[in-house]
């Protein structure tokens, strides 16, 4: 099932998905396995986020996600009273597409398998050793356990990851001290329960519309002592109906679960030969609706970095920046949806702390576009390791419009291939970078002072220059150097 060259991804969901086609596009050898012995049908999440629909634009394949349910241009920040509007982001994607989380990942399996790669179901991981040149891993199949020896693995397995626990990365952070339950279901009497949320006598009660039932999520004041006791329909119906004050009947349940609210962050996104990505390496309450999208952010900036790593020609440092970068991401992520959670919760000493940022929102200009920008991983920047004040340093880049060769193109379209990408735009001469670097002569006639731009395979710039503010190419060299491994003598 693998080799001594070969990269194990454990776990198929979106984290592993993802990782599996960015390896995959950047030459490496894949496995992907998953222990399920097919997908599960049950649907957690409902939603790609602007930032996953720009990553996903970068690789070409976002027309087949966008195609799947309606976009929304609003989103709740804390207040469903006081919505955030979208299209203040500085996004090609300024909306929330709703999709279900089982669709992404199915199209995410099927664009990996366009590329070569057959996901295992029925494959778990049971144990892991590592070494300086490879891990063995333990896998369960059908019964049988078998031993392989692979160059890398990353556990993309899930917020219980035994990849996690067997290669001893610690899990701080905080326990669960709240418990929602959510029931997929449908309404006996339609009418009996609005779309949004409901405050009924002892509880807020949130109804969200799905094709042909409802999903209806609640607090669980007192679960049971065993937290992964099933959630049975008698039991929801209950609950439901002691917050209502009143009666509404349920009746085909597809789906009821528990969830709770602790927060953890991996101590190591990196060890050794042994990496984490998606809820493997971090979980927090789902009211924030981000899950998916931090697991494929995770995965494609993890993908060309640990790729150049097993092929040999990463610079040192390179596969150590996943964690730097993604951990950073992961602790802004988790103080933040925090922060919502405190402002969303039922507190009423918060009630004025509530409505002075929903005015603050409301009413100071580019506070909206901050929290958007915030929530959705738009404003995300990683340090770029160079000198430099642009505004596009470290973030991702615009998909600008662009000429090549007479021909219209874009920046979306030529990071296709999860490839560095070096744009000389201008007329001041810039170096060739080599191989591994695609460099473009273009012309961009939206921003014509812009005269060259150095985009990582995630899309991230690590180089810019303008007329304006020209940059020594002392730092572009740094920056080939540092990401790419290339040495340019300028
Ligand atoms: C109720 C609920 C609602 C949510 N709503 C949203 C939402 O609206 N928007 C959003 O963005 N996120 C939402 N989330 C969060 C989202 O579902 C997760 O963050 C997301 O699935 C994480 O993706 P992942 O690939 O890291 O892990 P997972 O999707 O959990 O995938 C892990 C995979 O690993 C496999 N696996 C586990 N152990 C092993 C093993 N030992 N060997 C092999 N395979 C293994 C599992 O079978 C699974 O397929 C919600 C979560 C919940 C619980």
């Amino acid at each position: 099932m693998s080799g001594e060259g070969t990269i194990m991804v454990a776990g198929a969901g979106p984290a592993g998905l993802m990782l599996a086609a960015e390896l995959t596009l950047a030459g490496a050898e894949v496995t992907v396995l998953d222990g399920l012995p097919e997908r599960s049908p049950f649907c957690r999440g409902f939603n790609l986020n602007a930032r996953s629909l720009e990553l996903l634009d970068r690789r070409g394949i976002a027309g087949r996600f966008l195609a799947e349910g309606p976009t929304v241009t609003a989103s709740m920040f804390a207040d469903p009273a006081r919505p955030l509007d979208l299209t203040q982001m500085d996004s090609g994607h300024p909306y929330v597409l709703g999709i279900a989380q089982t669709r992404v990942e199915e199209l995410l399996e099927e664009w990996l398998a366009e590329l070569g790669v057959k996901v295992r179901w029925g494959h778990t991981l049971i144990d892991l050793e590592q070494d300086g040149d490879g891990v063995e891993v333990t896998v369960e199949s059908g019964g049988r356990r078998q031993r392989t020896r692979v160059a890398y693995l990353v556990g993309c397995d899930g917020s219980r990851s035994t990849v996690r626990k067997r290669a001893g990365i610690p899990f701080p952070g905080t326990p669960a001290t709240s418990y929602g339950v959510l029931a997929d279901v449908e309404l006996a009497d339609p009418a009996a329960l609005p779309f949004g949320v409901t405050h009924g006598e002892r509880g807020a009660v949130f109804v969200i519309p799905r094709p042909g039932y409802v999903r209806i999520v609640l607090d669980d004041p007192e679960p049971p002592a065993d937290r992964d006791e099933p959630v049975t329909l008698p039991y929801f119906q209950r609950l439901l109906d002691d917050q209502l004050g009143r009666r509404a009947e349920l009746r085909e349940p597809r789906w009821l679960t528990r969830f709770g609210d602790a927060a953890r962050l991996a101590g190591r996104y990196v060890s050794g030969r042994v990496m984490l990505a998606g809820d493997a390496a971090h979980i927090h309450p789902p009211t924030g609706a981000v899950g998916v999208n931090v697991a494929l952010a995770d995965a494609v900036n993890l993908g060309w970095k640990l790729a150049a790593t097993a092929l040999g020609h990463a610079p040192a440092g390179l596969l150590n920046s996943y964690h730097e970068e993604r951990h950073e991401a992961g602790e802004r992520l988790l103080a933040t949806l925090r922060a919502q959670a405190a402002l969303a919760g039922h507190d009423q000493d918060l009630a004025p702390v509530r409505d002075l940022f929903g005015q603050l929102v409301e009413r100071v200009p580019g506070v909206g576009k901050y929290l958007a920008e915030l929530a959705t991983g738009v404003s995300t920047r990683y340090d770029p390791k160079i000198p430099g004040d642009h505004p596009w340093l470290g973030r991702l880049a615009p998909d600008l419009e662009l000429t090549v060769d007479g021909r219209r193109t874009s920046v979306a379209e030529l990071l296709r291939p999860a490839r560095p990408l070096l744009l000389r735009l201008g007329d001041r001469p810039l170096p060739e970078a080599g191989g591994r670097v695609d460099t473009r002569d273009a012309r961009c006639p939206a921003w014509p002072g812009l005269e060259g731009l150095l985009i990582r395979p995630d899309g991230h710039t690590a180089w810019v220059s303008t007329t304006s503010d020209p940059q020594p190419t002392g730092t572009l060299a740094t920056a080939l150097g540092t990401w790419f491994g290339v040495p340019v003598t300028l």
